[in-house]
């Protein structure tokens, strides 16, 4: 259950992250309403409202705060917006894109997790559409999406996913391997045209191709 000592854990990690350069008041907001320990593995409960990655199931992690909260910053996320998020993991990033009202379909490969998030999410009355599959193949049947957010790291931005892109439409990934990922925004800016841009370091689980059992 979420308690007042939760809330003030929430708010001091929401100055914690806005003194690290998040500007964007919904995105803060949103993140100020997301019960982050309900997401944690046991084990790490207490650190809950830390600004740290940490581990989950199948060898995967919950991202740090800060870095969910730069992703959805980059994102621009509207209410209203068809989301692609690949990768459910632990699903909070999948709430924190809920309680910014888009409307989020989101495909994670390991089975494990596509289940845990859902016993999760559902009775916090969070209601994404769940895939369980390969993200690299994006979702071709529900495109296109408006905005399309990866939360583990590729070695190159996969073609179907920019192909699944609506014009003006905005897709954030990390690009990279395990020894070093930047952040990349690219926008469609018309049918053939991509603008891409940088912005910065970070570091995440690799995109994996296929799904696991
Ligand atoms: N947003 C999640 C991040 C989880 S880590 C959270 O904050 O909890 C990244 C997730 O991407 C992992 O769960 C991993 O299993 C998943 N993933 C990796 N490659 C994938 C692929 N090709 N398709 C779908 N999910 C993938």
């Amino acid at each position: 259950m979420d308690s007042y000592r939760h809330k003030g854990l929430r708010n001091k990690l929401i100055e914690d992250i806005r003194s690290k350069g998040i500007k964007n008041e919904n995105v803060l907001e949103a993140m100020g309403r997301v019960p982050r320990h309900l997401f944690m593995d046991s084990s790490f409960v207490n650190f809950s409202y830390t600004d740290k990655a940490f581990p989950i199931s199948a060898g995967q992690t919950i991202s740090q705060p800060y870095t969910v909260a730069f992703q959805t910053e980059l994102l621009d996320v509207k209410s209203h917006l068809k989301v692609l998020e690949v990768g459910t993991g632990s699903g909070y990033q999948t709430a924190v894109l809920l309680e910014l009202g888009a409307r989020v379909y989101t495909i994670e490969r390991q089975r494990q997790l596509f289940l845990e998030a859902q016993k999760t999410l559902a009775p916090l009355n969070y209601k994404p559409i769940y895939f369980y599959g390969d993200g690299y193949e994006g979702l071709p049947a529900y495109a296109p999406f408006d905005r399309i957010l990866v939360t583990a790291a590729a070695p190159e931005i996969p073609q179907r996913l920019l192909d699944q892109l609506s014009v003006g439409g905005i897709l954030v990934i990390p690009e990279g391997d395990r020894f070093g990922q930047k952040m990349i925004r690219v926008i469609r800016e018309s049918e053939d045209d991509f603008m891409r841009s940088e912005h910065g370091h970070f570091s995440f689980v690799p995109l994996l191709r296929g799904k696991n059992s």
